[in-house]
């Protein structure tokens, strides 16, 4: 069976590389029937917050990754390490080193000087003397020496190390007896039974260590993957002005999770020229084989276009239960469809999309004077009261967009008018500016009584205006 797993540091937010690595840690497995765990390495107490995790959790149930079984917390497995430290320190793998700071810097200096890469120099390796008073020694595990590690990874093909040339006897425990990173990443993979270790490339150092950690237990390595990173347009590290980086910004800013999930899945990863995945193609075609060799771009006007996409596609109830989030309450509206299907080609957000739907729902607070100046000129104040009363005489149904339009051409025949000289009056005393969708749409959303209404607003508006001049 194949078990990944996700494994985020706590120290902030879900970073959307990160989500990347755990969507095609979840995919591998379930595609396979497998079990998709997730891991908080929160065992440096200094950096990390319950908060974070938390974030980290929120941002999960936002996406709908959801893990195999309860949430694993280094924090809580601290006696599992402190046992396995012991371990090798009881079978000579693993030693106690007393090198004081001041020690381990002069070693550095001296290193430099003589133009070596600073590493431990092994001293307490076989040491047996007695231990130096006042130093609360660190264990370090024994590397071996002058011997190739190699390993094949998924993506980047097989990768050989020199045990001398890129590592030293590093630290497992340090002089308080916390466990260290690669040694607890080690311990925690094996007893969670993970087969395929799925994670950016930016660990592909630290796989050494880890190997060195799965040896001196005899333990079995899983199959390794390191994912190239994503870089900005300019092929740079991507950084905030790029994009929002934490998962739940995406939220805010309008996006739905399945858009995101599709952004990052194609953002490393093709299957032919398709864009626009379902979670079942996702699974069905997913295979971290295919996995790019190089890094990617992140494309902010793609991922927009995504939304986009999905949101001209989405359903009525979606939407009401999306909206919600940015507190647009559809229950209460009686032509939510047609407000819907209005606005659904205009927006690329939920956000964008809250506003324009509120800027029909609500009375406008105020008219643009731009609109104001360009459209409401000295007779616009009589055609809006012809049009008021043309209203308040009107005895047909007026229940679909298609309804209203009927009502604009009596109007315009009876009065002898042009479609221009009412709809920028329309648009302005319903939404405020000379920006809507169709004007029948927006009508027939509001319905009549509301119409009159704020046409009548329009029309104070105006005569304020005039008294004014
Ligand atoms: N905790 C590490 C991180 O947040 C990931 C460790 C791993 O995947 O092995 O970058």
């Amino acid at each position: 069976m194949i078990v990944t797993r996700f494994a985020p540091s706590p120290t902030g937010y879900l970073h959307i590389g990160g989500l990347r690595t755990a969507l095609y840690s979840y995919l591998w497995a379930k595609k396979n029937g497998g079990k998709f765990l997730l891991r908080i390495e929160d065992t440096d107490l200094k950096r990390n917050s319950l908060e974070a995790a938390k974030a980290i959790e929120e941002a999960f149930r936002w996406v709908g990754l959801k893990q195999d079984g309860d949430i694993y917390y280094q924090s809580k497995r601290m006696n599992v390490y402190k046992e396995h430290i012991q371990k090798l320190l009881n079978e000579g793998k693993a030693y106690y080193c007393y090198m004081s700071k001041d020690e381990l810097d002069a070693l550095r200096e001296e290193q430099m000087k003589a133009k070596q890469r600073p590493r431990y120099d092994g001293r307490y390796r076989d040491f047996t003397g007695t231990p130096p008073s006042g130093v609360e020694p660190v264990v370090r595990i024994k590397t071996p020496i002058s011997e190739t590690i190699t390993f094949s990874d998924g993506i980047k093909g097989e990768i050989s190390v020199k045990t001398d040339e890129v590592m030293d006897d590093f630290i497992i425990a340090r002089s308080d007896g916390t466990p260290t990173y690669n040694f607890v990443v080690a311990v925690d993979d094996h007893y969670m039974g993970i087969t395929d270790v799925i994670r950016g490339d930016d660990h592909l150092s630290n796989t050494p260590k880890q190997i060195v950690v799965y040896k001196a237990f005899g333990w079995d390595l899983p199959k390794f993957y390191h994912v190239p990173m994503i870089l900005n347009p300019q092929g740079k590290k991507l950084s905030k002005r790029d994009g929002a980086m934490d998962v739940m910004e995406y939220k805010k800013e309008g996006y739905l999770p399945e858009v995101l999930l599709n952004f990052l899945v194609r953002l490393g990863w093709s299957h032919g020229d398709q864009e626009i995945f379902t979670m079942d193609e996702m699974l069905e075609f997913f295979d971290p084989k295919d996995i790019n060799k190089s890094a990617s771009a992140y494309n902010a006007e793609k991922l927009l276009w995504l939304n986009a996409e999905f949101i001209k596609n989405m359903s009525y109830v979606r939407f009401e239960k999306e909206l919600i989030y940015f507190g647009l309450d559809l229950k209460n509206v009686d032509k939510k469809e047609v407000l819907i299907d209005a606005l659904r080609e205009r927006a690329k957000t939920l956000k964008e999309f809250s506003q324009k739907a509120g800027a029909i729902l609500e009375r406008p607070a105020s008219y643009e004077a731009k609109a104001v100046k360009k459209f409401l000129k000295a007779n616009a104040k009589e055609v809006a009261k012809e049009f008021v009363n043309y209203l308040n005489g009107y005895k047909e149904d007026l229940d679909i967009p298609a309804d209203y339009e009927k009502l604009i051409v009596g109007f315009l025949e009876q009065y002898n008018l042009k479609l221009k000289d009412i709809a920028q009056i329309i648009r302005i005393a319903i939404v405020g500016s000379a920006v809507s969708p169709s004007i029948y749409d927006i009508m027939c959303i509001i319905g009549k009584d509301e119409l009159e209404i704020r046409v009548n607003n329009l029309i104070q508006f105006m005569e304020k205006r005039d008294e004014q001049n």
